[in-house]
């Protein structure tokens, strides 16, 4: 056993930490934000277009079925996969928003998509196994691999394919190895939105493979500015088998505090994961199921109502952001994100300040501009940064000013 005057010594310190935790890197969305609370905190006048998550208040309604849960006293454990109302509200909204049946025992709620997510990974992957993720991705996939010891293979989707892979790209990384294909439609960080045709052209390449399964992540369903309804893979001939559908009430319902996340999928799967939240996290909030709940169950207005306001901001910031010379901006179909490619800076500098990358970009635009965004390192996409639009137009119009007068000093 170590003295505890060891305790100080570099050995002991890297021995502390399990080599799961040492190779894991904090969410880079989440750390932009915090920074941008503290600079606030500090008296700092900043934008923050940095952390995705809808400025809305939780409608009324829902707030209301949430205290009528606690005078109902739902205040004690729920059963582990969530309450069997919950999940009989699931199965009804996945029947009549995409069409697909599923039963209860397909649905398990967790403490939002992410967890979803993490299950899923943890439930699935073995050392080694590989998992292949479109870039640019959403932070946390390549880490939740990681955790898994899985190894995260990446199909790169540029902004001239408006950020979308090719059934081609696919086939080309299948290997024996691969076990599962993790698919963001809308995206987070790019807002691209797969047509039914792209995901026929996935499936088409999938239907060869039957070893390979594909996570769903479906979050950003409602906030779709195409004209045509979400697209569902599970709902392609033969997919549904294979498909784990992610989604939750944090984006659609402005509910992201709340944490209520769930997937719908085969009942193996759901097994697993219902056994790993059973050692792990337990059922998730009783008082948050039970205004999820009602979010799916009563009218839907206020979700179209948020995504109205979505869209026109998404114009708003889009037309702005394609004024500012040196941008290069692709029209995102969906979600609340813009992922301009912002290349045209590096090598440029301001005073003795350098940019050398997007993580120096958004830095620089954070302190000089008082606008928190996050570099595209974070999503695999050097090239690239992310602003979330999720704020006021006032916001939105004051950040652009801003970010325009700090790239114009830079040379
Ligand atoms: N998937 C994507 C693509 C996301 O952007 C988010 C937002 N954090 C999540 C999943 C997780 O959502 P939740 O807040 O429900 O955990
Ligand atoms: N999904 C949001 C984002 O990407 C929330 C932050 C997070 O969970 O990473 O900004």
């Amino acid at each position: 056993m170590p003295k505890i005057n060891n305790l100080k010594t570099n050995k002991f310190m890297s021995n502390l930490l399990s080599d799961r935790i040492n190779r894991l890197s904090p969410s880079a969305t989440l750390a932009m934000s915090q920074r941008s609370s503290e600079l606030k905190a500090q008296g700092v006048d900043i934008i923050n277009m940095s952390v995705g998550e809808p400025d809305f208040n939780t409608p009324d309604h829902i707030k209301q079925a949430a205290k009528q849960a606690i005078d109902d006293n739902y205040t004690r454990y729920s059963p582990v996969p969530g309450y069997a109302e919950l999940k009989k509200a699931i199965v009804n909204k996945l029947k009549r928003e995409n069409n697909l049946d599923y039963t209860a025992e397909q649905i398990l709620v967790s403490n939002g998509a992410k967890q979803s997510v993490c299950n899923t990974i943890m439930a699935m992957i073995s050392n080694g196994d590989e998992v292949i993720i479109p870039t640019p991705y959403w932070v946390s996939y390549p880490q939740m691999v990681l955790m898994a010891d899985g190894k995260p293979v990446f199909v790169e989707a540029t902004i001239e394919q408006d950020f979308k892979i090719t059934g081609k790209q696919l086939e080309q990384t299948i290997t024996e190895r691969t076990k599962l294909l993790i698919l963001c439609s809308p995206s987070n960080p790019t807002g691209a939105v797969y047509s039914k045709e792209e995901m026929e052209d996935l499936a088409k390449v999938l239907r060869k493979y039957p070893q390979v399964y594909v996570i769903c992540d479906e979050i950003y369903e409602h906030l779709n500015y195409t004209n045509t309804p979400h697209v569902s893979l599970a709902s392609f001939e033969g997919m549904k088998e294979r498909c784990i559908i992610v989604n939750g009430v944090s984006k659609a319902y402005a509910m992201t505090g709340w944490r209520i996340g769930f997937i719908a999928a085969p009942v193996e799967i759901v097994k697993a994961c219902n056994k790993l939240q059973g050692q792990y996290t337990s059922g998730p909030c009783s008082v948050s199921q039970k205004a999820a709940e009602a979010a799916y169950n009563l009218p839907q207005d206020c979700v179209e109502q948020m995504r109205k306001a979505f869209e026109r901001r998404k114009n708003l910031i889009v037309s702005l952001a394609r004024e500012i010379k040196g941008f290069e901006v692709n029209d995102p179909h969906g979600a609340f994100y813009v992922f301009p490619k912002c290349s045209y800076f590096f090598g440029k500098s301001f005073g003795d300040r350098k940019i050398n990358n997007s993580t120096d970009f958004a830095m620089y635009l954070l302190e000089e501009g008082h606008v928190a965004t996050v570099g595209g390192d974070a999503f695999g996409s050097p090239e690239c940064f992310r602003m979330s639009y999720a704020t006021s137009d006032e916001n939105i119009k004051e950040a652009m000013q801003r970010i325009k007068t700090c790239v114009e000093k830079l040379k």
